[in-house]
């Protein structure tokens, strides 16, 4: 208890009237106020917490680990969709605080958006379940539910009311039910799960490209300018590598868009498994795609291009009829302290050396010598070239830096 509170109940007069304040419920009132600050104290940490994180999967964790402080429950499984317009669902289950590969066999939450958006709020199951008996019958959804069968079942929801995904809450290992402060708990903590994962959801679709999951231009653009800084301030070298599908106007007109689409997801899946972490993989619309390495030289950015047009060119997209091989053309080109050029001159040097790519035959990488002094000091220093010519990668001459 405060010390204030302890001052308080040492008072001469307090204690004079001791028998009084008992028997009238003073301190047992008092009791239950402190209760209630605890319990709102560790809601706020809670909510803290959960807000920090910065991916979908940090809030999950940090979720657990609050929850596990105070009860056990037999499982919490978050299901969610990353994409609105996509069916694909993402599911995270845990038993006894470990991560379980739960099979929920829900592949879409759909059935469910009717009743949260009549009540947005967290439910038991055994309500849900029987609002879904009595207005459409038994679902897909529900049979795997059943299975579960949940305590509370908690939507994570859109600002115009759309489902984006749920929290199942499964019943207490050790004492029979929750407590009703535990419930309010679990509740409160939970809308604050919901709306972190909702905002992250909402940061997500704003960087991204919706048909691909790459990043978008103008996300691109602001990793691109701060890269610039770093490298202006001489902390490191990053790489820009342009990207084209060669004759892919042909291509829709022979095989149609759809199939069209098709590739430009699989090119983008390959680009996204070719690079790391803390590269920026991004469509630039149509079928150009940019790919921003951070702290990068231009040799490994050229082994990176290659791996992607490789990747590429080797790449079977399932269609009916079966598809012609695809290929794209790169150019690299790599920026630092000298370079001293705006994003968009940076863009340009790259798109300068794609299009060489384009005129020297397709499928092909062209790295942009136009460095500036560093790489030209650098390339006599060692002795010999630093890029190696091989049969698929050219180097431009920058006539400008010579
Ligand atoms: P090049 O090798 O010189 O790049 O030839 P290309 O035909 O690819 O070049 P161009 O820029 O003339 O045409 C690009 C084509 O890409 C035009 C359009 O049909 C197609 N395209 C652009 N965006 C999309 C898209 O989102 N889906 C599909 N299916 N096709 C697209
Ligand atoms: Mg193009
Ligand atoms: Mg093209």
């Amino acid at each position: 208890m405060a010390d204030n509170a302890e001052n308080f109940l040492l008072n001469p007069k307090i204690v004079e009237n001791y028998s009084f304040l008992q028997n009238i419920g003073v301190f047992k009132y008092i009791e239950e106020l402190n209760q209630e600050i605890r319990h709102f104290k560790r809601l706020l940490s809670g909510a803290a917490e959960i807000f920090n994180r910065t991916s979908i999967d940090d809030i999950i964790n940090a979720t657990v680990w609050q929850i596990s402080d105070q009860f056990i429950p037999s499982f919490i499984v978050f299901l969610w969709k990353p994409y609105q317009n996509k069916p694909d669902v993402i599911i995270r289950a845990y038993k006894n605080y470990k991560l379980v590969d739960l099979t929920v066999d829900i592949d879409s939450i759909i059935y469910l958006e009717p009743f949260f958006r009549q009540n947005p709020q967290s439910i038991s199951y055994k309500i849900l379940r029987q609002y879904i008996k009595d207005t459409d019958g038994d679902n897909p959804v529900t049979a795997a539910l059943d299975e579960l069968s949940p305590e509370l079942v908690i939507p994570i929801l859109g600002p115009s009311g759309g489902l984006y995904g749920i929290i199942l809450i499964g019943a207490k290992m050790l004492a029979d039910s929750y407590s009703e402060l535990e419930l309010d708990f679990l509740n409160k903590i939970m809308s604050f799960v919901s709306q972190a994962i909702q905002n992250h959801l909402h940061y997500e679709r704003s960087v991204r490209d919706i048909k691909t999951g790459l990043f978008n231009h103008g996300f691109f653009i602001t990793r691109l300018s701060e890269e610039i800084a770093h490298a202006t301030r001489g902390e490191r070298e990053s790489s820009l590598i342009a990207i084209d599908v060669d004759q892919f106007k042909l291509f829709n007109d022979n095989y149609g868009h759809l199939a069209g689409d098709k590739v430009l997801e699989y090119i983008a899946m390959v680009i996204k498994q070719s690079v790391r972490m803390e590269d920026v993989p991004s469509r630039f619309g149509g079928e150009e795609f940019n790919i921003l390495l951070p702290n990068t030289d231009r040799n490994t950015a050229l082994i990176v291009a290659e791996r992607v047009r490789k990747a590429v060119a080797a790449m079977e997209v399932p269609w009916s009829p079966s598809l012609p091989q695809v290929t794209i053309s790169l150019g690299v080109f790599t920026f630092n302290e000298h370079t001293k050029l705006p994003a968009d001159e940076i863009l340009h040097r790259a798109d300068e050396a794609l299009y060489r790519s384009k005129t020297n035959g397709r499928n092909r990488t062209t790295v942009s010598a136009s460095q500036g002094l560093y790489h030209k000091a650098r390339q006599i220093e060692n002795g010999k070239k630093a890029i190696e010519k091989t049969a698929d990668v050219e180097e431009i001459q920058d006539t400008e830096a010579r």
